[in-house]
């Protein structure tokens, strides 16, 4: 009842508590850190049967877009930075840049255009593409024929986003839908969630992003749902925009050097880069369309060197891959090397049902029915209040027995 409590003493003692308080409360956001809760020790690239870990994003805009600041080339230097093997950039409704000779390689980093296309029913990216004509107005019957045409693949962009979901079809040429968007995430976390992020930025970028992040349960039921029917690949979309407006003013907010190292694509790919531009091209493009690929919250801990695969007598295969159903198969869940005080569980699925819990850092388990299996690597982390929250570290890709 602190409504009616009296407040007894003069206000300056009042004001000291209140100053008190505050003081408090940012000593425990600057106490909590994020980078560190798991430590990788895997060498770089990881031990993945000889295949080689390609780390990028996927989605993010640049100043070709309206509504975003940012050249490709103040991108890539703060890809580079980040160490980023790999960025698709896919600006609204144009794919200007490809024509403006932008895309390339900038120091280590291959910087590919696809686009984001504004369609009646939502959004789609449009990726491993040469051009984009489609018009606005366009059924979206013309952009996924104009897709195909160029031998490129659709994903679903913002497939539950509270404000605007997708509202048509699934259509057999979407090749897959992003599970996690930084935007989606920011516009739909919980007031609670939104308000500690804004108290925690000032003095604690990092657990300001965490605290926004959850499990975004709506679009994880349609991936699954989809995935138990046929090959339906998951990438995480970072949708870097810095584009903040105020009263008519813009602001580099938040920032791409911010945004960056909060979580990754990891793509499995049947070679390391080798610095030819379409050849890389082809690798990439190649891993998403597969489903070779995983994502991590790498802000968490650096997850190069997880690996999900699953082996048949007459076969082996790795995330996104479809064996045989019905035939024994022995599942095996890898995580990097790595050190950490808090317990890290992995959830297995089939066909989104969780049928295994386990804490562990590898395991293996038969499976052999029909369906798509995948897994998330969780952990909790700290809150201010200090009873921690689970959090998904890494979600594989499905591999898929059909
Ligand atoms: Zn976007």
């Amino acid at each position: 009842m602190i409504g009616i409590m009296p407040i007894h003493g003069t206000w300056q003692e009042v004001l000291a508590a209140l100053l008190a308080c505050v003081v408090a409360f940012d000593a425990r956001l600057i106490s909590i850190y994020i980078r560190g809760i798991i430590r990788n020790k895997t060498d770089r690239g990881g031990r993945n049967y000889g295949l080689h870990e390609y780390v990028g994003l996927i989605h993010l805009h640049s100043e070709y877009s309206g509504d975003a600041q940012g050249s490709y080339e103040e991108l890539a230097r703060v890809a580079s930075e980040h160490k980023l093997e790999f960025m698709i950039i896919t600006d609204h409704n144009n794919t200007k840049a490809i024509k403006d000779g932008k895309q390339g390689i900038y120091g280590k980093t291959l910087v590919l255009t696809g686009v984001e296309s504004s369609r009646q029913e939502g959004y789609l990216l449009g990726l491993g593409i040469g051009d984009y004509q489609t018009a606005r107005a366009d059924p979206t019957e013309i952009f996924l024929s104009e897709v195909a045409a160029q031998r490129g693949f659709v994903v679903m962009a913002h497939a539950r986003n509270s404000h605007w979901p997708w509202k048509g079809q699934v259509d057999a040429r979407m090749t897959g839908v992003e599970i996690i968007d930084f935007a989606d995430q920011i516009y739909d976390a919980s007031l609670a969630s939104k308000i500690m992020a804004a108290l925690a930025f000032p003095v604690n970028r990092l657990y300001a992003f965490l605290s926004l992040y959850h499990r975004p349960d709506a679009v994880i039921e349609l991936w699954d749902a989809i995935s138990a029917q046929r090959p339906f690949v998951g990438i995480f979309a970072s949708d870097i925009h810095q584009n903040l407006k105020i009263f008519k003013r813009r602001y580099k907010f938040p920032k791409a050097k911010d945004l960056m190292p909060f979580a990754l694509n990891h793509l499995i790919c049947a070679r390391a880069p080798s610095g030819d531009f379409q050849t890389d091209r082809e690798t990439v493009h190649t891993a998403i369309r597969c489903g070779h690929l995983f994502m991590a919250v790498d802000l968490l801990g650096d997850a190069r060197g997880f690996m999900f695969s699953a082996q048949q007598d007459s076969g082996h295969g790795i995330m996104g891959d479809v064996l045989k159903a019905g035939e024994k198969t022995l599942f095996s869940v890898a995580l990097p090397e790595i050190e950490s005080r808090r317990e890290i569980r992995i959830h297995v699925y089939r066909d989104g049902k969780k049928i295994i819990t386990k804490p562990a850092r590898s395991f293996e388990f038969q499976g052999g029915s029909s369906g798509s299996y995948r897994v998330e690597v969780v952990v909790d982390v700290p809150t201010v209040w200090g009873f921690g929250r689970e959090v998904t570290w890494i979600f594989s890709n499905p591999i898929y027995l059909f």
